[in-house]
């Protein structure tokens, strides 16, 4: 059986052949490790692989959650990432961190082990902002020494992040998951080299400045995600959110482009695996 990051090197997309042509994606950003999938993840894997949807990055949110998580990552061969949540960054002990350098130490031989993450800041959360701003500086630290990309939850923090990232210079870059802004905010993080994750916020009738933010950026820095199980469309009968969402940020992204569903699938599909190095 070819193992998925196998499948990821080796295919190409049938653009021009007599075949059917079939998207395929990665899901950028899925915490498919969470318990809301323990009563049908292999089902949910299932589905996603039937749909062209080759993989998912598992982000890491809390020491609580990584054995767990690189159990499900490695059970069904995806990448993932080890890092500590703003929402979990419940005090600003070195304890928390020296956590997380030892667990990344243990697994840096582990090729699936693709990025720092998900680290950020979350101002939503002000109890814990010090604390917060803290231990994303020693990810930040951890991730320029790993020279492995970032992945960041950023709400409501723009200002403190960009600060942040243009101090530090990671190598890498990183991906600003779950993405929101417009095109000026946009513009500010590509030309620090990183990337935007696009998830099911683009389906939101509302959202008109992200909508004119995607319709003009450059494809080359776009990722498409989910952040399952959070995050169902708002018109979704769904409570729980699932990485086949893909196939309708695709639609919107390629809407708002006026390109193919093809042409975007790839572009973020390439995006993902030249940043992550799948
Ligand atoms: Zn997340």
């Amino acid at each position: 059986m070819p193992t998925p990051t196998s499948h990821l090197k080796h295919t190409s997309p049938q653009v021009n052949g007599s075949s059917p042509t079939k998207l395929r994606m990665i899901d950028s950003h899925a915490h498919l490790d969470f318990p809301e999938f323990d009563i049908d993840r292999e089902q949910v894997f299932d589905a996603m692989r039937s749909a062209g949807i080759e993989s998912a990055i598992i982000p890491g949110v809390s020491p609580e959650h990584w054995d767990n998580q690189i159990a499900v990552a490695r059970q069904f061969n995806c990448p993932y990432a080890l890092g500590i949540h703003p929402w979990y960054c419940h005090s600003d002990s070195l304890t928390l961190f020296d956590d997380l350098k030892e667990r990344v130490s243990r697994c840096c031989d582990d090729v699936k082990l693709v990025a720092i993450g998900e680290c950020g800041l979350d101002k939503l959360r002000k109890s814990n902002w010090q604390a917060q701003l803290i231990q994303f500086e020693r990810q930040l630290t951890l991730a320029k020494e790993l020279e492995l990309p970032i992945i960041l939850h950023v709400v409501k923090a723009h200002n403190e992040m960009l600060t942040l990232l243009k101090r530090y210079a990671l190598p890498k870059g990183g991906v600003i998951h779950g993405f929101y802004g417009g095109v000026e905010l946009a513009n500010e993080y590509i030309r620090l080299g990183y990337k935007l994750g696009i998830g099911g916020l683009i389906l939101n009738d509302r959202a008109l400045k992200l909508k004119n933010c995607i319709a003009s950026i450059s494809l080359d820095s776009i990722l498409i995600e989910t952040d399952s199980p959070s995050m169902a469309p708002e018109n979704s009968a769904e409570t729980r959110n699932t990485p086949l969402v893909l196939h309708s940020v695709v639609k919107e992204i390629a809407n708002l482009q006026k390109k193919t569903s093809v042409l975007i699938s790839e572009h973020a599909f390439l995006n993902a695996a030249q940043l992550f190095d799948l």
